[in-house]
């Protein structure tokens, strides 16, 4: 099987480079981010592509259909989702019956008829079972995607019938090159502060990256706000500095934005980059390693849901005590 497009993953890629015909239950595991969509993608358009040689070739009418999610005989779960169901938390037996009956009505256009299950993990134990017999007893031409972030939460039963691939974070060369495909517009610095940030799991680095895309004046203003109270040696100004963006009213998403700048602006510095200059003129090295690391530290923590006013009083804090060291 061709893999090219996806990152890292070695394993995964030796375990399907034989020409075997692919398992018809299959279970991607995986963080958020980690490649999951990328590896069913590449599975489907592997399993309907109409080209000879290694598949997928990503260029025929079916690969293309794939990549668009609009091929004829790969239905969205939402649309086996009974409308009195549609406010319900999770994904209830209805719906695997629903998926059931139309696994029985043969492909219309290929070989083969694909269900993707999104976060697989939210079918309770009586849509799981529904779905175990389909997997038991379903027609040849099915294949069935579970894609999940913790694969241990779905049944025994299933898991046992399932083949399983986990997706594994990459790092490296590798992982930057991926980026740069990505972003060709993009400094490499910034590529690799948001993959340091990322802790190998790509689509975050990529997330971050688009999210910086859209410029935010507000992020840059208050950057250079903290550049000035530590220029300054001021307790007072970084206080105020941390209480004016609590007043602000910062939202977690804009904090993100802060810590991911503030990580590239540490790297511009370290690097003698013209962007770093104010950073480097009122902290020394040892100064800017230290708050490229509490960057990241407060990058971490509002993914766990920090809140902004604790996380920039933390940072006011922590930006103080740094200005003892020599
Ligand atoms: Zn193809």
């Amino acid at each position: 099987m061709n893999l090219t497009r996806l990152a890292g993953n070695e394993r995964i890629k030796e375990q399907l480079s034989g020409p075997a015909r692919l398992p018809h239950a299959i279970i991607l595991g995986g963080p958020q981010g980690s490649g999951k969509h990328t590896l069913a993608r590449l599975l489907a358009q592997a399993m309907v592509c109409e080209e000879p040689g290694e598949a997928p070739c990503g260029v025929c009418r079916s690969c293309r259909q794939v990549e668009k999610e609009i091929y004829p005989d790969m239905p969205p779960l939402e649309s086996f989702v009974d409308p009195k169901d549609r406010e319900k938390k999770g994904i209830v037996v209805e719906t695997i019956r629903n998926l059931r009956r139309d696994v029985f009505v043969r492909p219309n256009q290929g070989r083969r008829k694909i269900y993707r299950i999104d976060q697989a993990e939210k079918m309770n134990p009586e849509a799981q079972n529904a779905l175990l017999k389909v997997l038991e007893d379903g027609p040849d031409y099915a294949a069935f995607l579970l894609l999940t972030e913790n694969p241990l939460v779905l049944l025994q039963t299933i898991r046992s019938r399932c083949v399983r691939y986990d997706l594994a974070p990459v790092f490296g060369p590798e992982a930057l090159a991926f980026l740069k495909s990505r972003f060709p517009q993009r400094e490499e610095r910034a590529l690799q502060a948001a993959l340091d940030a990322s802790d190998g799991i790509l689509g975050r680095a990529v997330s971050r990256l688009e999210g910086e895309a859209e410029e935010n004046p507000r992020i840059g203003e208050a950057l250079t706000g903290l550049a000035k109270a530590l220029t300054h040696r001021s307790e007072l100004e970084l206080m105020e500095w941390s209480v004016g963006l609590q007043n602000d009213k910062l939202t977690r998403e804009q904090l993100g934005q802060l810590y991911q700048s503030l990580l590239e602006a540490m790297a511009a510095a370290l690097t003698g980059a013209p962007a770093g200059q104010i950073w480097r003129d009122c902290l020394t090295p040892r100064q800017q390693a230290e708050l490229s690391q509490l960057a990241r530290t407060g990058l971490q923590a509002v993914e766990g849901n920090i809140s902004p006013g604790h996380s920039l009083g933390w940072l006011a804090v922590s930006a103080w005590e740094l200005l003892r060291l020599e």
